[in-house]
């Protein structure tokens, strides 16, 4: 099983790769920059040039940097969908130096625009940047579908994701969005359920990638608040009937949860080897 946590690189690269392994990680998730903010910071050049070499031997794999949050690559306003496109060319200009495998993005929020439109503008920055980027691959994440959220049913991100090759965009499921976006998955019969309708729309080789968080909220809240695994509305069960699921077998799996990694992170990576 390929497990790991998003980590902060605040202290540099090397110390997450070491945090990384710290933890017993194999597989590592983090953001390029400040999610919060457009501001770049510093890049940490020399901790990108160790991960590209060293990550192979330290078993991190495969190594994803996760979009921040301000980017809307969908938006049908045009200051905010040519800034994010900026935003997304340089923070997958970073992951590529460090010879990131892939990066997940959510869908964005297509505010009052149709659902065709703005997938249309999603995909016009896919091909860009797939053109401009030719060593990572992009994830298109699983939405909970909040409000104008784009990406939160299955047809939709089949839609999203069909002009391209399935080995330059695939799919990134989290266990939080899927049931806050109403699939039951707390028994193994309602991830049976919902595995099969997913891949009665999505090629199985899409599939790269599961974040795995609890959730705060009820099914089909389509709140977006994760909690620690087994402590929410998902529960135990849930998290272990996925484990068992002979389709995820293969799928890496990564924490989100909150807290400090030190801590709240350590036990719900413990609670998944538990499983
Ligand atoms: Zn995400
Ligand atoms: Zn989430």
């Amino acid at each position: 099983m390929r497990l790991g946590i998003h980590l902060s690189m605040g202290r540099g690269l090397k110390r997450t790769m070491e945090e990384a392994q710290e933890l017993g990680c194999n597989t590592v998730q983090i953001f390029s920059k400040n999610p919060r903010s457009w501001k770049a910071g510093k890049f940490d050049q020399e901790g990108a040039d160790l991960v590209y070499r060293e990550k192979q031997d330290r078993d991190l794999r495969p190594w994803v940097v996760h979009a921040t949050y301000l980017i809307n690559p969908c938006s049908p306003d045009d200051d905010l969908y040519y800034r994010s496109r900026e935003g997304l060319e340089l923070e997958i200009g970073r992951a590529e130096l460090m010879g990131a495998d892939y990066y997940v993005l959510h869908p964005g929020n297509r505010k009052d625009s149709s659902p065709e439109q703005s997938i249309k503008r999603l995909q016009h920055n896919l091909a860009y940047l797939l053109e401009k980027f030719n060593s990572i691959n992009l994830l298109v994440e699983g939405m909970a579908g909040r409000g104008s959220e784009l990406g939160a049913s299955f047809l939709e991100l089949s839609k999203i994701v069909a002009p391209f090759s399935p080995t330059r965009v695939g799919i990134c499921l989290d266990t939080c969005h899927l049931f806050a976006a109403g699939w039951d998955i707390r028994t193994d019969k309602g991830w049976r359920k919902t595995l099969d309708l997913f891949f009665s729309h999505i090629d199985y080789q899409r599939l790269q990638l599961i974040h795995v968080n609890d959730s705060v909220y009820p099914l089909g809240s389509r709140q977006d608040r994760h909690t620690h695994l087994g402590q929410g509305k998902i529960g135990r069960e849930g998290f272990r009937a996925m484990i068992n699921r002979p389709e995820l077998r293969e799928i890496p799996l990564i924490l989100e949860t909150p807290g400090s990694v030190r801590e709240e992170g350590r036990k719900n990576l413990e609670f998944m080897r538990r499983l």
